[in-house]
């Protein structure tokens, strides 16, 4: 491993430790605790989710009730476990009832997620959901228009192939989206072995900028 990916696993586990006393938006006030992401500090592959719900506030790691066993599930389907990617999401706090996210938060939220693309560096960012693809997209179209439609995207310094998902809590009630999710699911492999042209040899593009406000992306 380079000197540079150590230092990157250092600042990842510094920024948590700095993330974890977060107050940019309401939803402080009723957290249990910050949810800021699990996983492989250098995973290939990123998987980005909505929000914290009931058990993830209380345990502090994303993904550990029912949608979390089904991702667990989708994974063993192509041969991995949660230990071989990173899984975060848009919100690092829980929304109380588990309301969507608004965009507000999402904009106070949103560089935490940016950094963390920075410092782990994966090839491909799989978005799990309409909140997480629209941001991460810069674009309004919905996930039943985008789902298994890879596309480069810059984010920052980075250029990483978006792969929009279905979210799995929506799979769980919906054996057709299940089976869309599946299908989609696995073509992770294929796309995990697809290399990405160096940000340098590429003609420049209207960048995602790290700095863009989720409303004037016109995300909602
Ligand atoms: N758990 C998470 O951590 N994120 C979601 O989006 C849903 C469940």
């Amino acid at each position: 491993m380079s000197a540079v990916r150590v230092e990157h696993v250092d600042e990842l586990v510094a920024y948590a430790e700095a993330t974890a006393a977060c107050t940019r938006c309401r939803l402080a006030q009723g957290r249990t605790q910050v949810v800021f992401g699990a996983g492989n500090p250098r995973a290939d592959l990123l998987f980005v989710g909505e929000a914290p719900g009931f058990h993830e506030d209380k345990q502090g790691l994303p993904f550990v009730g029912q949608a979390g066993k089904l991702l667990e599930k989708l994974l063993a389907g192509i041969g991995m476990t949660r230990e071989d990617v990173y899984i975060a999401n848009v919100l690092k706090c829980r929304p109380p009832g588990n309301r969507d996210p608004q965009p507000d938060e999402i904009e106070a939220c949103e560089s935490h997620l940016f950094r963390q693309i920075e410092l782990i560096e994966p090839t491909v960012v799989a978005t799990l959901g309409n909140f997480a693809t629209k941001l991460l997209s810069g674009r309004p179209l919905g996930i039943t228009r985008v789902h298994g439609q890879e596309q480069e995207t810059t984010i920052g310094s980075r250029t990483v192939l978006l792969y929009p998902l279905y979210h799995p809590a929506a799979a769980l009630y919906t054996p057709a989206m299940l089976k869309v999710l599946e299908a989609d699911f696995a073509r992770l492999p294929e796309l995990l072995g697809r290399r990405l042209e160096p940000v340098a040899a590429r003609e420049p593009e209207p960048a995602l900028a790290l700095v863009a406000a989720s409303e004037q992306l016109g995300l909602f």
